[in-house]
C-alpha cells in the first residue's frame, strides 16, 4: 500500500510513502520492546541530556520542518514555523522531567515505604492530520522522558514531519528503536497498537468515533489510554466585554488552521443586547481575513486538508443555509473553503451541534449569564472555550460553570506546553502537557522495606 502525499494548496503529488504493514508493525513493536531495558536504565541526567540534544536537532531543522508542514498540510508559513518551534519547546520542557520523576517516602510502622515511578513499557501514539508534528510531540516527549520506548503512527495524509522528526531523534543520539515512526493506515498500524499486548499505553488524538473504538479495544487488555478527541467550543461574549477586541479576534479563535483545530471556538454566543453591534464588527474582520497560498507571508488562512474533507465541511453550508456573511477564498486548484459565518435560528441545527472542523462558525444570541453557561454546556464535547467580559467575578463564575478542560478569558489561547490540556465529556480522557504529563507514562510502584528484626 502506497500513501500519496498531496499538497492541499495545489493538489499536486508531493511524494509517496510506503505504508507500514501489519508484519512490519509487529517487528517494530518487538524492536521497541528490545530497546526498552537499556533506555529505561539510562541515568536520568543522561536521558535529559539526550532529550535536550534532540530539541537542539529539531531547532536546527526548524525551517525545513516548517516547509515540510506547509507543503504536506497547507499550514500557513507562520503557523508551521510556530509548530516546529513548539515541538522543540515540548521536547526541551520534558527533558527536565527524568531528573524530577521521583516517588515518595510514606511513613509506616515497622519499616520504610517508598514509591517509584516505573515506565510503562512500549507506548503507541496515534496522531491526526491537523497538527501532525505538534500532536506527535505531546505524546512522544513525555513518554520518552519517563523511560518508555515509543511508536508514532502519523495520519495517512500527513506523515512527512513525523518521519523527519524520527530521523532527527537518531541523529541526536537517541538510541535506535527508542522512537520509531510508522507511517501507515489507522486500522492496520494504529489498531495493532491496541491489540498487541506488548504495547502498554495508547495515546490517541483524533475523532470521537475512532476514539471510542480505541477505548473499547484497550479495555480488552486493561491497556492505559489517553484520548484527545473532538470539540465544539463556545466563545461567550458578554455585553460588558471589550466588543472591538472580542469581534476582531473571534475569526482567529475559529478560523486558525482553516478551522481544523480541535479547540476551534466554533460556536460564538453573544449577549442579545450587543448582538447586532458584535455582528457589525465581526463582518469586516471575517471579510478581511487573507485566505491564500500558505507560503505567502501575508496569508492568514490556507486550504483544507483534502477534497473529501472539503466536501464534508461544505455539507454544513447547503443551499439556503443561514449564512450571515462569508470571506473570500482562491479559485483554481487547492482545497479552498471561504470563512463562513452562520446565524441559525435553532440551537438544534446540525451546524450548531456537530463538529465541522472547517472554517464555519455559528453565532447565537443569549440573554442571561445562566443561559450562556447552559448553551455552552449543551454539547457532548467539552474541550475548550473563551469568555469575554470585563467583570472578573463573572469571568471566574462562568469559567467554573463551563464543562471544558481548557478555557481562556479575554483571549483565545488554548495550548501552552507547560499547562495541562485535555477535554471533559466526549472530548477526551486524561491530560497532556503541563507538569504532570510525564507521570501519566508511569506506573506507581509501592515498596515496603521492613526495618525490624
Ligand atoms: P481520525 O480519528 O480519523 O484519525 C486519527 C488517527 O487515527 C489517524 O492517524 C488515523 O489513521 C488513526 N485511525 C483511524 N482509524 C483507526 C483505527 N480503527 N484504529 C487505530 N487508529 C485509527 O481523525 P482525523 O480526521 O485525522 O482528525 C480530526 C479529529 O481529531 C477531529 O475530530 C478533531 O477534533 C480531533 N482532534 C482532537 C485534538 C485534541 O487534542 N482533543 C487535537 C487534534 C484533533
Amino acid at each position: 500500500m502506497i500513501l500519496d502525499v498531496i499538497n492541499p494548496a495545489t493538489e499536486e503529488l508531493v511524494t509517496t510513502v510506503e505504508a507500514v504493514t501489519l508484519e512490519q508493525t509487529d517487528a517494530a513493536i518487538a524492536r521497541a520492546q528490545a530497546a526498552l531495558p537499556a533506555w529505561r536504565a539510562v541515568a536520568p541526567g543522561d536521558r535529559a541530556r539526550l532529550l535536550r540534544r534532540f530539541a537542539d536537532a529539531i531547532d536546527a531543522d526548524l525551517e525545513n520542518l516548517a516547509r515540510l508542514e506547509t507543503t504536506n498540510s497547507g499550514h500557513i508559513a507562520a503557523t508551521a514555523r510556530w509548530e516546529a518551534g513548539a515541538v522543540r519547546d515540548v521536547v526541551e520542557y520534558f527533558a527536565a522531567a527524568p531528573e524530577r520523576l521521583f516517588g515518595r517516602q510514606i511513613p509506616v510502622p515497622g519499616g520504610v515505604d517508598v514509591t517509584f515511578c516505573e515506565p510503562l513499557g512500549v507506548v503507541g501514539v496515534i496522531v491526526p492530520w491537523n497538527y501532525p508534528m505538534l500532536i506527535a510531540s505531546w505524546g512522544f516527549a513525555p513518554a520518552l522522558a519517563a523511560g518508555n520506548t515509543v511508536l508514532v503512527k502519523p495520519a495517512e495524509l500527513t506523515p512527512l514531519t513525523a518521519m523527519r522528526i524520527g530521523e532527527l531523534a537518531v541523529r541526536a543520539g537517541i538510541p535506535e528503536h527508542v522512537l520509531q515512526v510508522l507511517p501507515g493506515e489507522g486500522p492496520v498500524v494504529g489498531q495493532r497498537f491496541v491489540t498487541h499486548p506488548a504495547v502498554r499505553k495508547v495515546v490517541f488524538t483524533g475523532s470521537t468515533a475512532v476514539g471510542k473504538q480505541i477505548m473499547a479495544g484497550c479495555a480488552e487488555q486493561v491497556k492505559r489510554v489517553t484520548l484527545e478527541l473532538g470539540g465544539k467550543s463556545a466563545n461567550i461574549v458578554f455585553a460588558d466585554a471589550d466588543l472591538e477586541r472580542a469581534a476582531a479576534t473571534a475569526p482567529y479563535g475559529v478560523f486558525d488552521n482553516a478551522g481544523q483545530d480541535c479547540c476551534a471556538r466554533s460556536r460564538i454566543l453573544v449577549q442579545r443586547s450587543v448582538f447586532d453591534r458584535f455582528m457589525e464588527r465581526l463582518e469586516p474582520a471575517v471579510r478581511g481575513l487573507r485566505v491564500g497560498d500558505p507560503r505567502d507571508a501575508e496569508s492568514e488562512m490556507g486550504p483544507l486538508i483534502s477534497a473529501a474533507h472539503r466536501a464534508k465541511v461544505a455539507s454544513y453550508v447547503p443551499d439556503g443555509a443561514p449564512v450571515a456573511f462569508r470571506g473570500a477564498a482562491p479559485d483554481g486548484p487547492g482545497f479552498w473553503f471561504p470563512p463562513t459565518v452562520l446565524a441559525p435560528s435553532s440551537e438544534t441545527d446540525r451546524a450548531v451541534v456537530e463538529e465541522i472542523f472547517g472554517p464555519v462558525v455559528v453565532v447565537l444570541p443569549f440573554d442571561e449569564e445562566a443561559d450562556a453557561v447552559r448553551m455552552a454546556n449543551d454539547s457532548r464535547y467539552g474541550l475548550s472555550g473563551s469568555i469575554w467580559t470585563s467583570d472578573v467575578g463573572r469571568a471566574l463564575r462562568v469559567a467554573r460553570g463551563v464543562e471544558s478542560g481548557t478555557l481562556s478569558v479575554n483571549s483565545h489561547s488554548s495550548v501552552r506546553y507547560w499547562t495541562p490540556f485535555g477535554g471533559f465529556k466526549q472530548s477526551g480522557l486524561g491530560r497532556e502537557l503541563g507538569p504532570d504529563a510525564a507521570a501519566a507514562f508511569t506506573e506507581t510502584k509501592n515498596v515496603f522495606i521492613a526495618t525490624e528484626e
